[in-house]
Formats: structure tokens, sequence, C-alpha cells
């Protein structure tokens, strides 16, 4: 059995990421999400163990202590502290399922440098587009949506650091994009073994 692909997907608040993963998961097999820790609370519809596991401060700051072996990565975003377990990456990818992370820029770069990620970054048409979803999403408070905007210009400035970029401006070419570059990163040479098709006999 081949370990699996680890995938990490970051884009500003609002941008559309959780849209367009959800599309791509219901239609790729093999393709789990790595469910975070967080200190946020719950927007309603969201369920713990399903969107976050939510802790409290006390609780997240046991498990980053147990570093390295506690998070892979951790950071604080928006003022509220998420982290992805360690250990619930590595059982996914040794069941050979390729695990996708949806993370800040921050993070990103901290699994950069544990492993080897293929890394995507989705941005916005423009500011002022992105400015309209997160209110259109009617999830934040006025001053969340100008933590949020402020952030972005930020995070933006990091694109250039991943593998991909990806701007959802049609989401149904976005949700494509997304799902051709899982599909090529699952055919490259180097996840076969030794870089050789199998079963072949050579
Ligand atoms: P994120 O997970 O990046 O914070 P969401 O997936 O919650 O963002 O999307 C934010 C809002 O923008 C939602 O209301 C969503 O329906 C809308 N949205 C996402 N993609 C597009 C798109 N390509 N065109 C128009 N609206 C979009
Ligand atoms: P939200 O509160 O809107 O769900 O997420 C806010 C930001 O936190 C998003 O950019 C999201 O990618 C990021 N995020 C979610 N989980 C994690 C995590 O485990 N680690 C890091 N570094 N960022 C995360």
């Amino acid at each position: 059995m081949h370990n699996g692909m680890l995938l990490v997907l970051s884009a500003p608040s609002g941008c559309g990421k959780t849209t367009i993963v959800q599309r791509v998961m219901a239609d790729l097999p093999n393709l789990v999400f790595s469910v975070s820790h967080t200190t946020r609370a719950p927007r309603s519809g969201e369920a713990d163990g399903v969107h976050y596991h939510f802790a409290d401060q006390t609780a997240f700051r046991a498990i980053r202590d147990q570093q390295p072996t506690g998070f892979l990565e951790w950071a604080e975003v928006h003022g509220n502290l998420y982290g992805t377990s360690l250990a619930e990456v590595e059982a996914r990818l040794q069941a050979g399922c390729d695990v996708l992370l949806d993370i800040d820029v921050q993070g990103a770069a901290q699994v950069r440098q544990r492993s080897t990620p293929v890394t995507v970054f989705i941005a916005p048409p423009s500011l002022p587009v992105l400015e309209q979803r997160l209110r259109g999403r009617g999830t934040e408070d006025e001053a969340t949506i100008a933590k949020r905007l402020n952030n972005a210009r930020k995070e933006l400035a990091s694109a250039g650091a991943y593998d991909y970029l990806i701007v959802n401006d049609q989401l149904d070419e976005a949700v494509e994009s997304l799902r051709s570059i899982i599909i090529a990163e699952r055919s490259r040479r180097r996840r076969t073994v030794n870089g050789q098709p199998m079963h072949w006999g050579v």
C-alpha cells in the first residue's frame, strides 16, 4: 500500500474555499478532509468533529505543548487558535488516503518545513468581490469582516509560495481546476514504487 498525498489548501476567508472543497470531495474518491482543532466558537450549522474539533484554550494548549507530536502545524488566525493533529493526518496517509488540509499561510509554511505537500492557493478575483462574498455569507459581524479583509491583503502576498494558484471567479471552473490538480498529482511518477508502473514484471 502507498502512503497518501498531503494536499495543503489556503485562501483568504470568504474566497470560496469551503464551497470548492465540498464539491471536489463529493466527486473524488479516497480524499479525506483533515478536521482541525480550533478555539473559535462554532458558527450555526457547524458540528463538532465534522467541521472542526472545537476546543477551549486550555485543551488546545495541552495538545500544542506536546510538540513535535501534538500538532503538525498550528497558528493564530483572526485572533483564534487553529491546529492540525499530527496523529490524525499520519493515520489517514498510512491508510493510503489523500489528506486535504484547509489551513492558513502560516500553517502551510510549517507543513512545508516538515513534509513535501502539494500546495494550492485560492484567490478571489479582486478584494471588492471578496468583501461582497464575506458579507453575502452573513456569518460574520462588521468588525470580523474588517479583520478578515485586512488579513486577506497579507495572505495574498504569500500566494507565490504555492505550487498552484486558482482564481475563484466562476465557481465551476475553480472546482474543475482543483479536481484536475489532484488527478494530475496522483499520476506523478514519483508516487509509484521506484517511479515504475506496478505489476509489469520489469
Ligand atoms: P471560505 O471557505 O473561503 O471562507 P465560502 O466557501 O464560505 O468561503 O464562500 C464564501 C461565500 O462566497 C459563500 O456565500 C459562497 O456561496 C460564495 N461563493 C463561493 N464561490 C463563489 C463564486 N465563484 N462566485 C460567487 N460566489 C461564490
Ligand atoms: P474559519 O474560521 O473561517 O473556519 O477559518 C479561518 C482561517 O483559519 C482559514 O484561513 C482557514 O484556512 C484557517 N485554518 C483552519 N484550520 C486551520 C488549521 O488547522 N491550521 C491553520 N494554520 N489554519 C487553519
